[in-house]
């Protein structure tokens, strides 16, 4: 197997992953850089995941807002290499990643083994089925293809039910946290937007179901914002089914402790856990899979880090959060690389930051829909409080997606990123319908 070194190898290039690789090849320049980081993802590009929402209910195109490693690898003189994850020795320092196959199972790149000085994992998460029978069957949110093809069965029942006598389709959602909750005004607005471009024969009904095992929706907030959120989609027409636990998830329906709910579509969206595969890389892990690092981030392997979904990391310095773990969010995942990447210098530098990562929660940002779209879903509710923090929430949820653009891309780009992006909206619509 061909050999390969690198200083820094990060295994991941996420929302946490690719900003660390992004920080350190700009800090080490064009020479050093290229030459000492390497990141590895199982893409080719790179979709920063809240926004895979918006992939599923056609509101974004991965075409255009997938960026490119090898170019993000150039601007930000990093080495990127493509391959899965296969295994991982914290002892020998050394990793491999699966071949690349060709259509028909031909190998097109073999096996390739890398080492690595200090390695970092980045690998994010996956859903958490909780042993449903059948979940397995529902779509997922978990990576690009998961959204896009949902996107594409989406399409499908759109046009079935443009041109059915019942004129309605469904979809449930299971799970009322951000990304169901997020999903569910995506999809509103999507259809809202076919419907201006149909004629009134084929105008259709959406029916959305959120199934919730917990007594209210987005359990991780305060309770006031669940209860007007609640209000919000029950007046755009969702269907909001709390303390409902799904006992099997079928082709068609939903089977809770409610009764059934049917569907022709089926999302999971509930519970994060991480890949069983970290289980064999020799590194301790908690029981959703995520590697157990300490207040610095370090794992039980000397000069082996996790950060973002994949890490269970101690939640330090911020009253009354003692002794549980940051939330898998890309806020978490967005600071701790910036963290990682000033103990990574300096530990090439041999020297150590001692000062712990202590997280800082802005709250939960959640995107319901485009500007338009959260005026109308909470325009209408019961004083203006709910508005204004449906608002604040809107602009920090795209502060965010901005900072991490303008930690791989730097400002200028991300600008004008953000004004193509604008204008192509203007120009084609904001809904993909192919
Ligand atoms: C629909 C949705 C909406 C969300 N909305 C929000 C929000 O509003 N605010 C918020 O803070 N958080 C939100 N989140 C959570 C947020 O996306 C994650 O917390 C964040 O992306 C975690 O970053 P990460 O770098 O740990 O992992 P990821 O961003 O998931 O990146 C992991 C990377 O590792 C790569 N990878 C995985 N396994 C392997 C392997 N074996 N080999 C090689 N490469 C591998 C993947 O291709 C990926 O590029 C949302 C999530 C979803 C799904």
């Amino acid at each position: 197997m061909a050999g390969m070194h690198y200083d820094i190898v990060i295994v991941g290039g996420g929302a946490g992953g690719l900003e660390l690789a992004a920080r350190l090849g700009r800090k080490l320049g064009p020479k050093a850089g290229k030459e000492r980081v390497l990141l590895i993802d199982r893409s080719s590009f790179h979709i920063w995941k809240p926004t895979l929402h918006e992939v599923a209910a056609g509101t974004l195109d991965t075409h255009q807002e997938g960026l490119s490693y090898s170019i993000l690898g150039r601007a930000n003189h990093f080495s990127f290499l493509l391959g899965e994850l296969d295994s991982f020795d914290p002892v020998a320092k050394r990793l491999s990643l699966k071949p690349i196959l060709a259509e028909g199972g031909k190998v097109l790149v073999p096996e390739r083994g890398v080492t690595f000085s200090w390695g970092v994992l980045a690998i994010g998460s996956g859903s958490n089925l909780f042993g449903t029978p059948g979940a397995d069957q529902a779509h997922l949110l978990e990576r690009t293809e998961d959204a896009e093809a949902f996107h594409t069965r989406l399409l499908a029942a759109f046009m079935k039910a443009s041109f059915s006598t019942e004129k309605t389709m469904s979809v449930a959602i299971v799970g009322g946290g951000a990304t169901g909750v997020e999903l569910s005004a995506e999809l509103i607005e999507a259809h809202r937007e076919l419907l201006d471009s149909l004629g009134a024969e084929q105008r259709f009904r959406l029916d959305i179901a959120i199934v919730e095992a917990a007594p209210r929706i987005l359990g991780g907030l305060p309770e006031k914002i669940s209860d007007q959120a609640t209000v919000a989609l029950e007046r755009k027409g969702v269907r909001v089914h709390t303390g409902a636990k799904v006992v099997a998830v079928h082709p068609d329906r939903l089977e809770t402790s409610q009764g059934d709910i049917p569907a022709d579509l089926i999302v999971w969206a509930a519970g994060v856990k991480a890949a069983p595969t970290n289980a064999d890389y020799g590194l301790e892990i908690n029981r959703t899979n995520q590697f157990v690092v300490n207040e610095r981030l370090e794992t039980s392997a000397p000069d082996v880090w996790a950060l973002g979904d994949c890490a269970a990391a101690p939640w330090v310095g911020t009253e009354g959060k003692e002794g549980r773990i940051i939330p898998a969010r890309a806020q978490a995942a967005h600071q701790q690389a910036s963290y990682l990447a000033k103990a990574l210098i300096a530990r090439m530098g041999q020297r150590r930051v001692e000062a712990p990562f202590v997280y800082r929660d802005f709250g939960s940002l959640l995107s319901l829909g485009e500007n338009k779209g959260v005026g109308a879903l909470m325009g209408g509710l019961g004083g203006p409080n709910f508005f204004v923090e449906g608002l604040i929430a809107k602009w920090a949820y795209i502060s965010l997606h901005l900072d991490h653009h303008r930690a791989i891309m730097g400002t200028p780009k991300t600008i004008v990123l953000a004004l193509a992006r604008l204008l192509q909206q203007r120009v084609a619509g904001r809904l993909k319908l192919h």
